[in-house]
């Protein structure tokens, strides 16, 4: 266990120099204190969880000091935003303050949100608000409780400071933890503005540093960017299996690790909606929730663009050809396992199809079925849902047969068939209403919702005494919540 001054870094994207990053120093927040620490996260940098407590470490995570070994630097990139392209963007509000590298040897960039204006704040006001900010830490570690990687969050650090949104809010910062923060966008930057020096430089990086093995490859470009392609195959076919919604996947918000990142109006969905769009300001359902598959290759194809100077057409467009055909056999395989089955037929993804469209038809919740589906054998459990749907004949018939699937499956120990379907059914999602119950606590002063919130979606799986009230369907007033980008 570390104390927060034994931090070990090394600013490896701050060495690439000026043409990447610049040199701000975080604005400070008044009055900066804690509203809440990952356990979790604080591990990843061999932390005391006890130091988040410490007043220093409010000092350092809202801007009002900084270790002698951070290079704070907002890094520019550009992207496609709503399908059309913006030329220039960039950490508005963000600093990565440094690389740091823990124990076994993992390497984590500190990035603090909220940090005040830098050279690519545009209009903005560098802030990020309390709300966003418990928003971006509880998705960031309920996600990867989840089993879908995405960016961490160590804390976040609420303030005095006054912020203007639609209304006056508080100023906070969330420190967020990747292995890398470069994104699509930034290949698109050096692509678009030609400058193919800086992004033969920035390839290499990445290369070097976050693809190590494709180095072994005949055409270590090719395998990087294949490995990108299959990365983010799986994290959308986790997103849809488990109904999360990005909201703002604009190819500046798509990290070069696949993992989910930079959060915004997103939502888990509460009722199953295929249509479901979560962001209030997409008008177009551009990103509403089915549309992510064919978006995430839309901003393959984007990232394709910007890499053309090192691969040829012909080879990009047949790694993202594996695009698709992977994702479908991700999803397939998590939707198996959701509804208990533990071998594979043709017939499969017709019955999940089934499935869904009757729970779309009915407005079924889409955690809470999948859950109470394993509590029971299949024929007592499809028995007691039955009442949840208005197409009762279209549901008997889907229910004889998952019933007589389940029987071919020959896997029909109750006790492990519950066993094996809670160990990938959660229990507890953090439904917008959650968040919001938690967010009206703490923009009050009461922090102990945001922790109670967190504790109880960092084990997802797992029942947990008193956390019963996180394992309803949302009140009515819960399900209508509009979320927009400002944030
Ligand atoms: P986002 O929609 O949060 O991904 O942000 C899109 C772009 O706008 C990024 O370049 C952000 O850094 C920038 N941005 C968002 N909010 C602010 C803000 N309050 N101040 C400055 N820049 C911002
Ligand atoms: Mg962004």
């Amino acid at each position: 266990m570390k104390a927060l001054d034994e931090l070990t870094f090394d600013n490896r994207f701050a060495r690439l120099g000026d043409a990447f990053s610049t040199h701000v120093l975080p604005e400070p927040l008044d009055a900066p204190r804690l509203v809440v620490a990952s356990n979790a996260a604080m591990a990843l940098l061999d932390l005391d969880p006890a130091v988040a407590e410490t007043p220093v470490f409010a000092e350092l995570f809202g801007g009002h000091k900084l270790w002698a070994e951070a290079e704070p630097r907002a890094m520019v990139y550009s992207g496609h935003q709503f399908g059309g392209y913006t030329p220039q963007l960039g950490d508005g509000r963000g600093l990565l303050l440094g690389e740091v590298y823990n124990q076994a040897g993992e390497h984590w960039d500190l990035h603090l949100k909220g940090a005040g204006m830098t050279p690519y704040s545009r209009m903005g006001d560098g802030r990020a608000v309390l709300r966003s900010s418990i928003r971006e830490f509880l998705a960031s570690e309920a996600l990867h409780a989840l089993g879908i990687p995405s960016s961490r969050a160590l804390c976040v650090i609420g303030s005095d400071t006054p912020v203007w949104r639609e209304k006056q809010e508080r100023g906070a910062m969330v420190l967020r933890l990747a292995h890398s923060h470069i994104r699509f966008g930034h290949f698109e930057y050096f692509y678009y503005t030609k400058k193919p020096e800086q992004q033969a430089e920035l390839a290499e990086h990445v290369l070097n540093l976050h693809y190590p093995e494709c180095r072994e490859q005949p055409e270590p470009y090719l395998a990087m960017f294949r490995e990108i392609v299959e990365r983010n195959a799986e994290m959308i076919a986790k997103w849809q299996a488990y109904g999360f919604c990005h909201g703002v996947m604009n190819t500046d918000n798509m990290s070069i690790l696949g993992i989910t990142f930079d959060f915004g109006p997103f939502a888990f969905l509460d009722d199953f909606d295929a249509h479901f769009i979560c962001n209030h300001s997409d008008h177009e359902g551009r990103y509403s929730f089915s549309n992510q598959v064919p978006i995430g290759q839309w901003n393959l194809s984007a990232l394709a663009q910007a890499l053309t100077p090192f691969i040829s057409v012909d080879a990009l467009k047949e790694a993202l050809g594996l695009y698709l055909p992977l994702y479908q056999a991700h999803y397939l395989d998590l939707m198996r396992r959701r509804l208990g089955l533990t071998t594979a037929e043709d017939d499969d993804q017709p019955l999940v199809e089934r499935l869904l469209k009757l729970m779309q038809n009915s407005g079924v919740d889409y955690t809470l079925f999948f859950r109470r589906l394993g509590d029971e054998s299949a024929a007592l459990a499809v028995a007691r849902l039955r009442d949840d749907f208005v197409d009762l004949a279209g549901f008997d018939a889907w229910a004889e047969q998952y019933k007589a699937r389940v029987a071919r499956d020959g896997n029909d120990n109750q006790e492990q068939r519950r066993e094996r379907m809670h160990a990938v059914n959660p229990l507890y999602i953090l439904r917008n209403y959650l968040a919001q119950n938690a967010i009206a606590a703490a923009e009050s002063g009461d922090y102990s919702e945001v922790r109670r919130l967190h504790e109880a979606l960092s084990k997802p799986f797992e029942e947990q005494a008193g956390m019963e009230q996180y394992a309803q369907r949302p009140p009515d007033w819960g399900k209508h919540l509009e979320i927009s980008c400002s944030s």
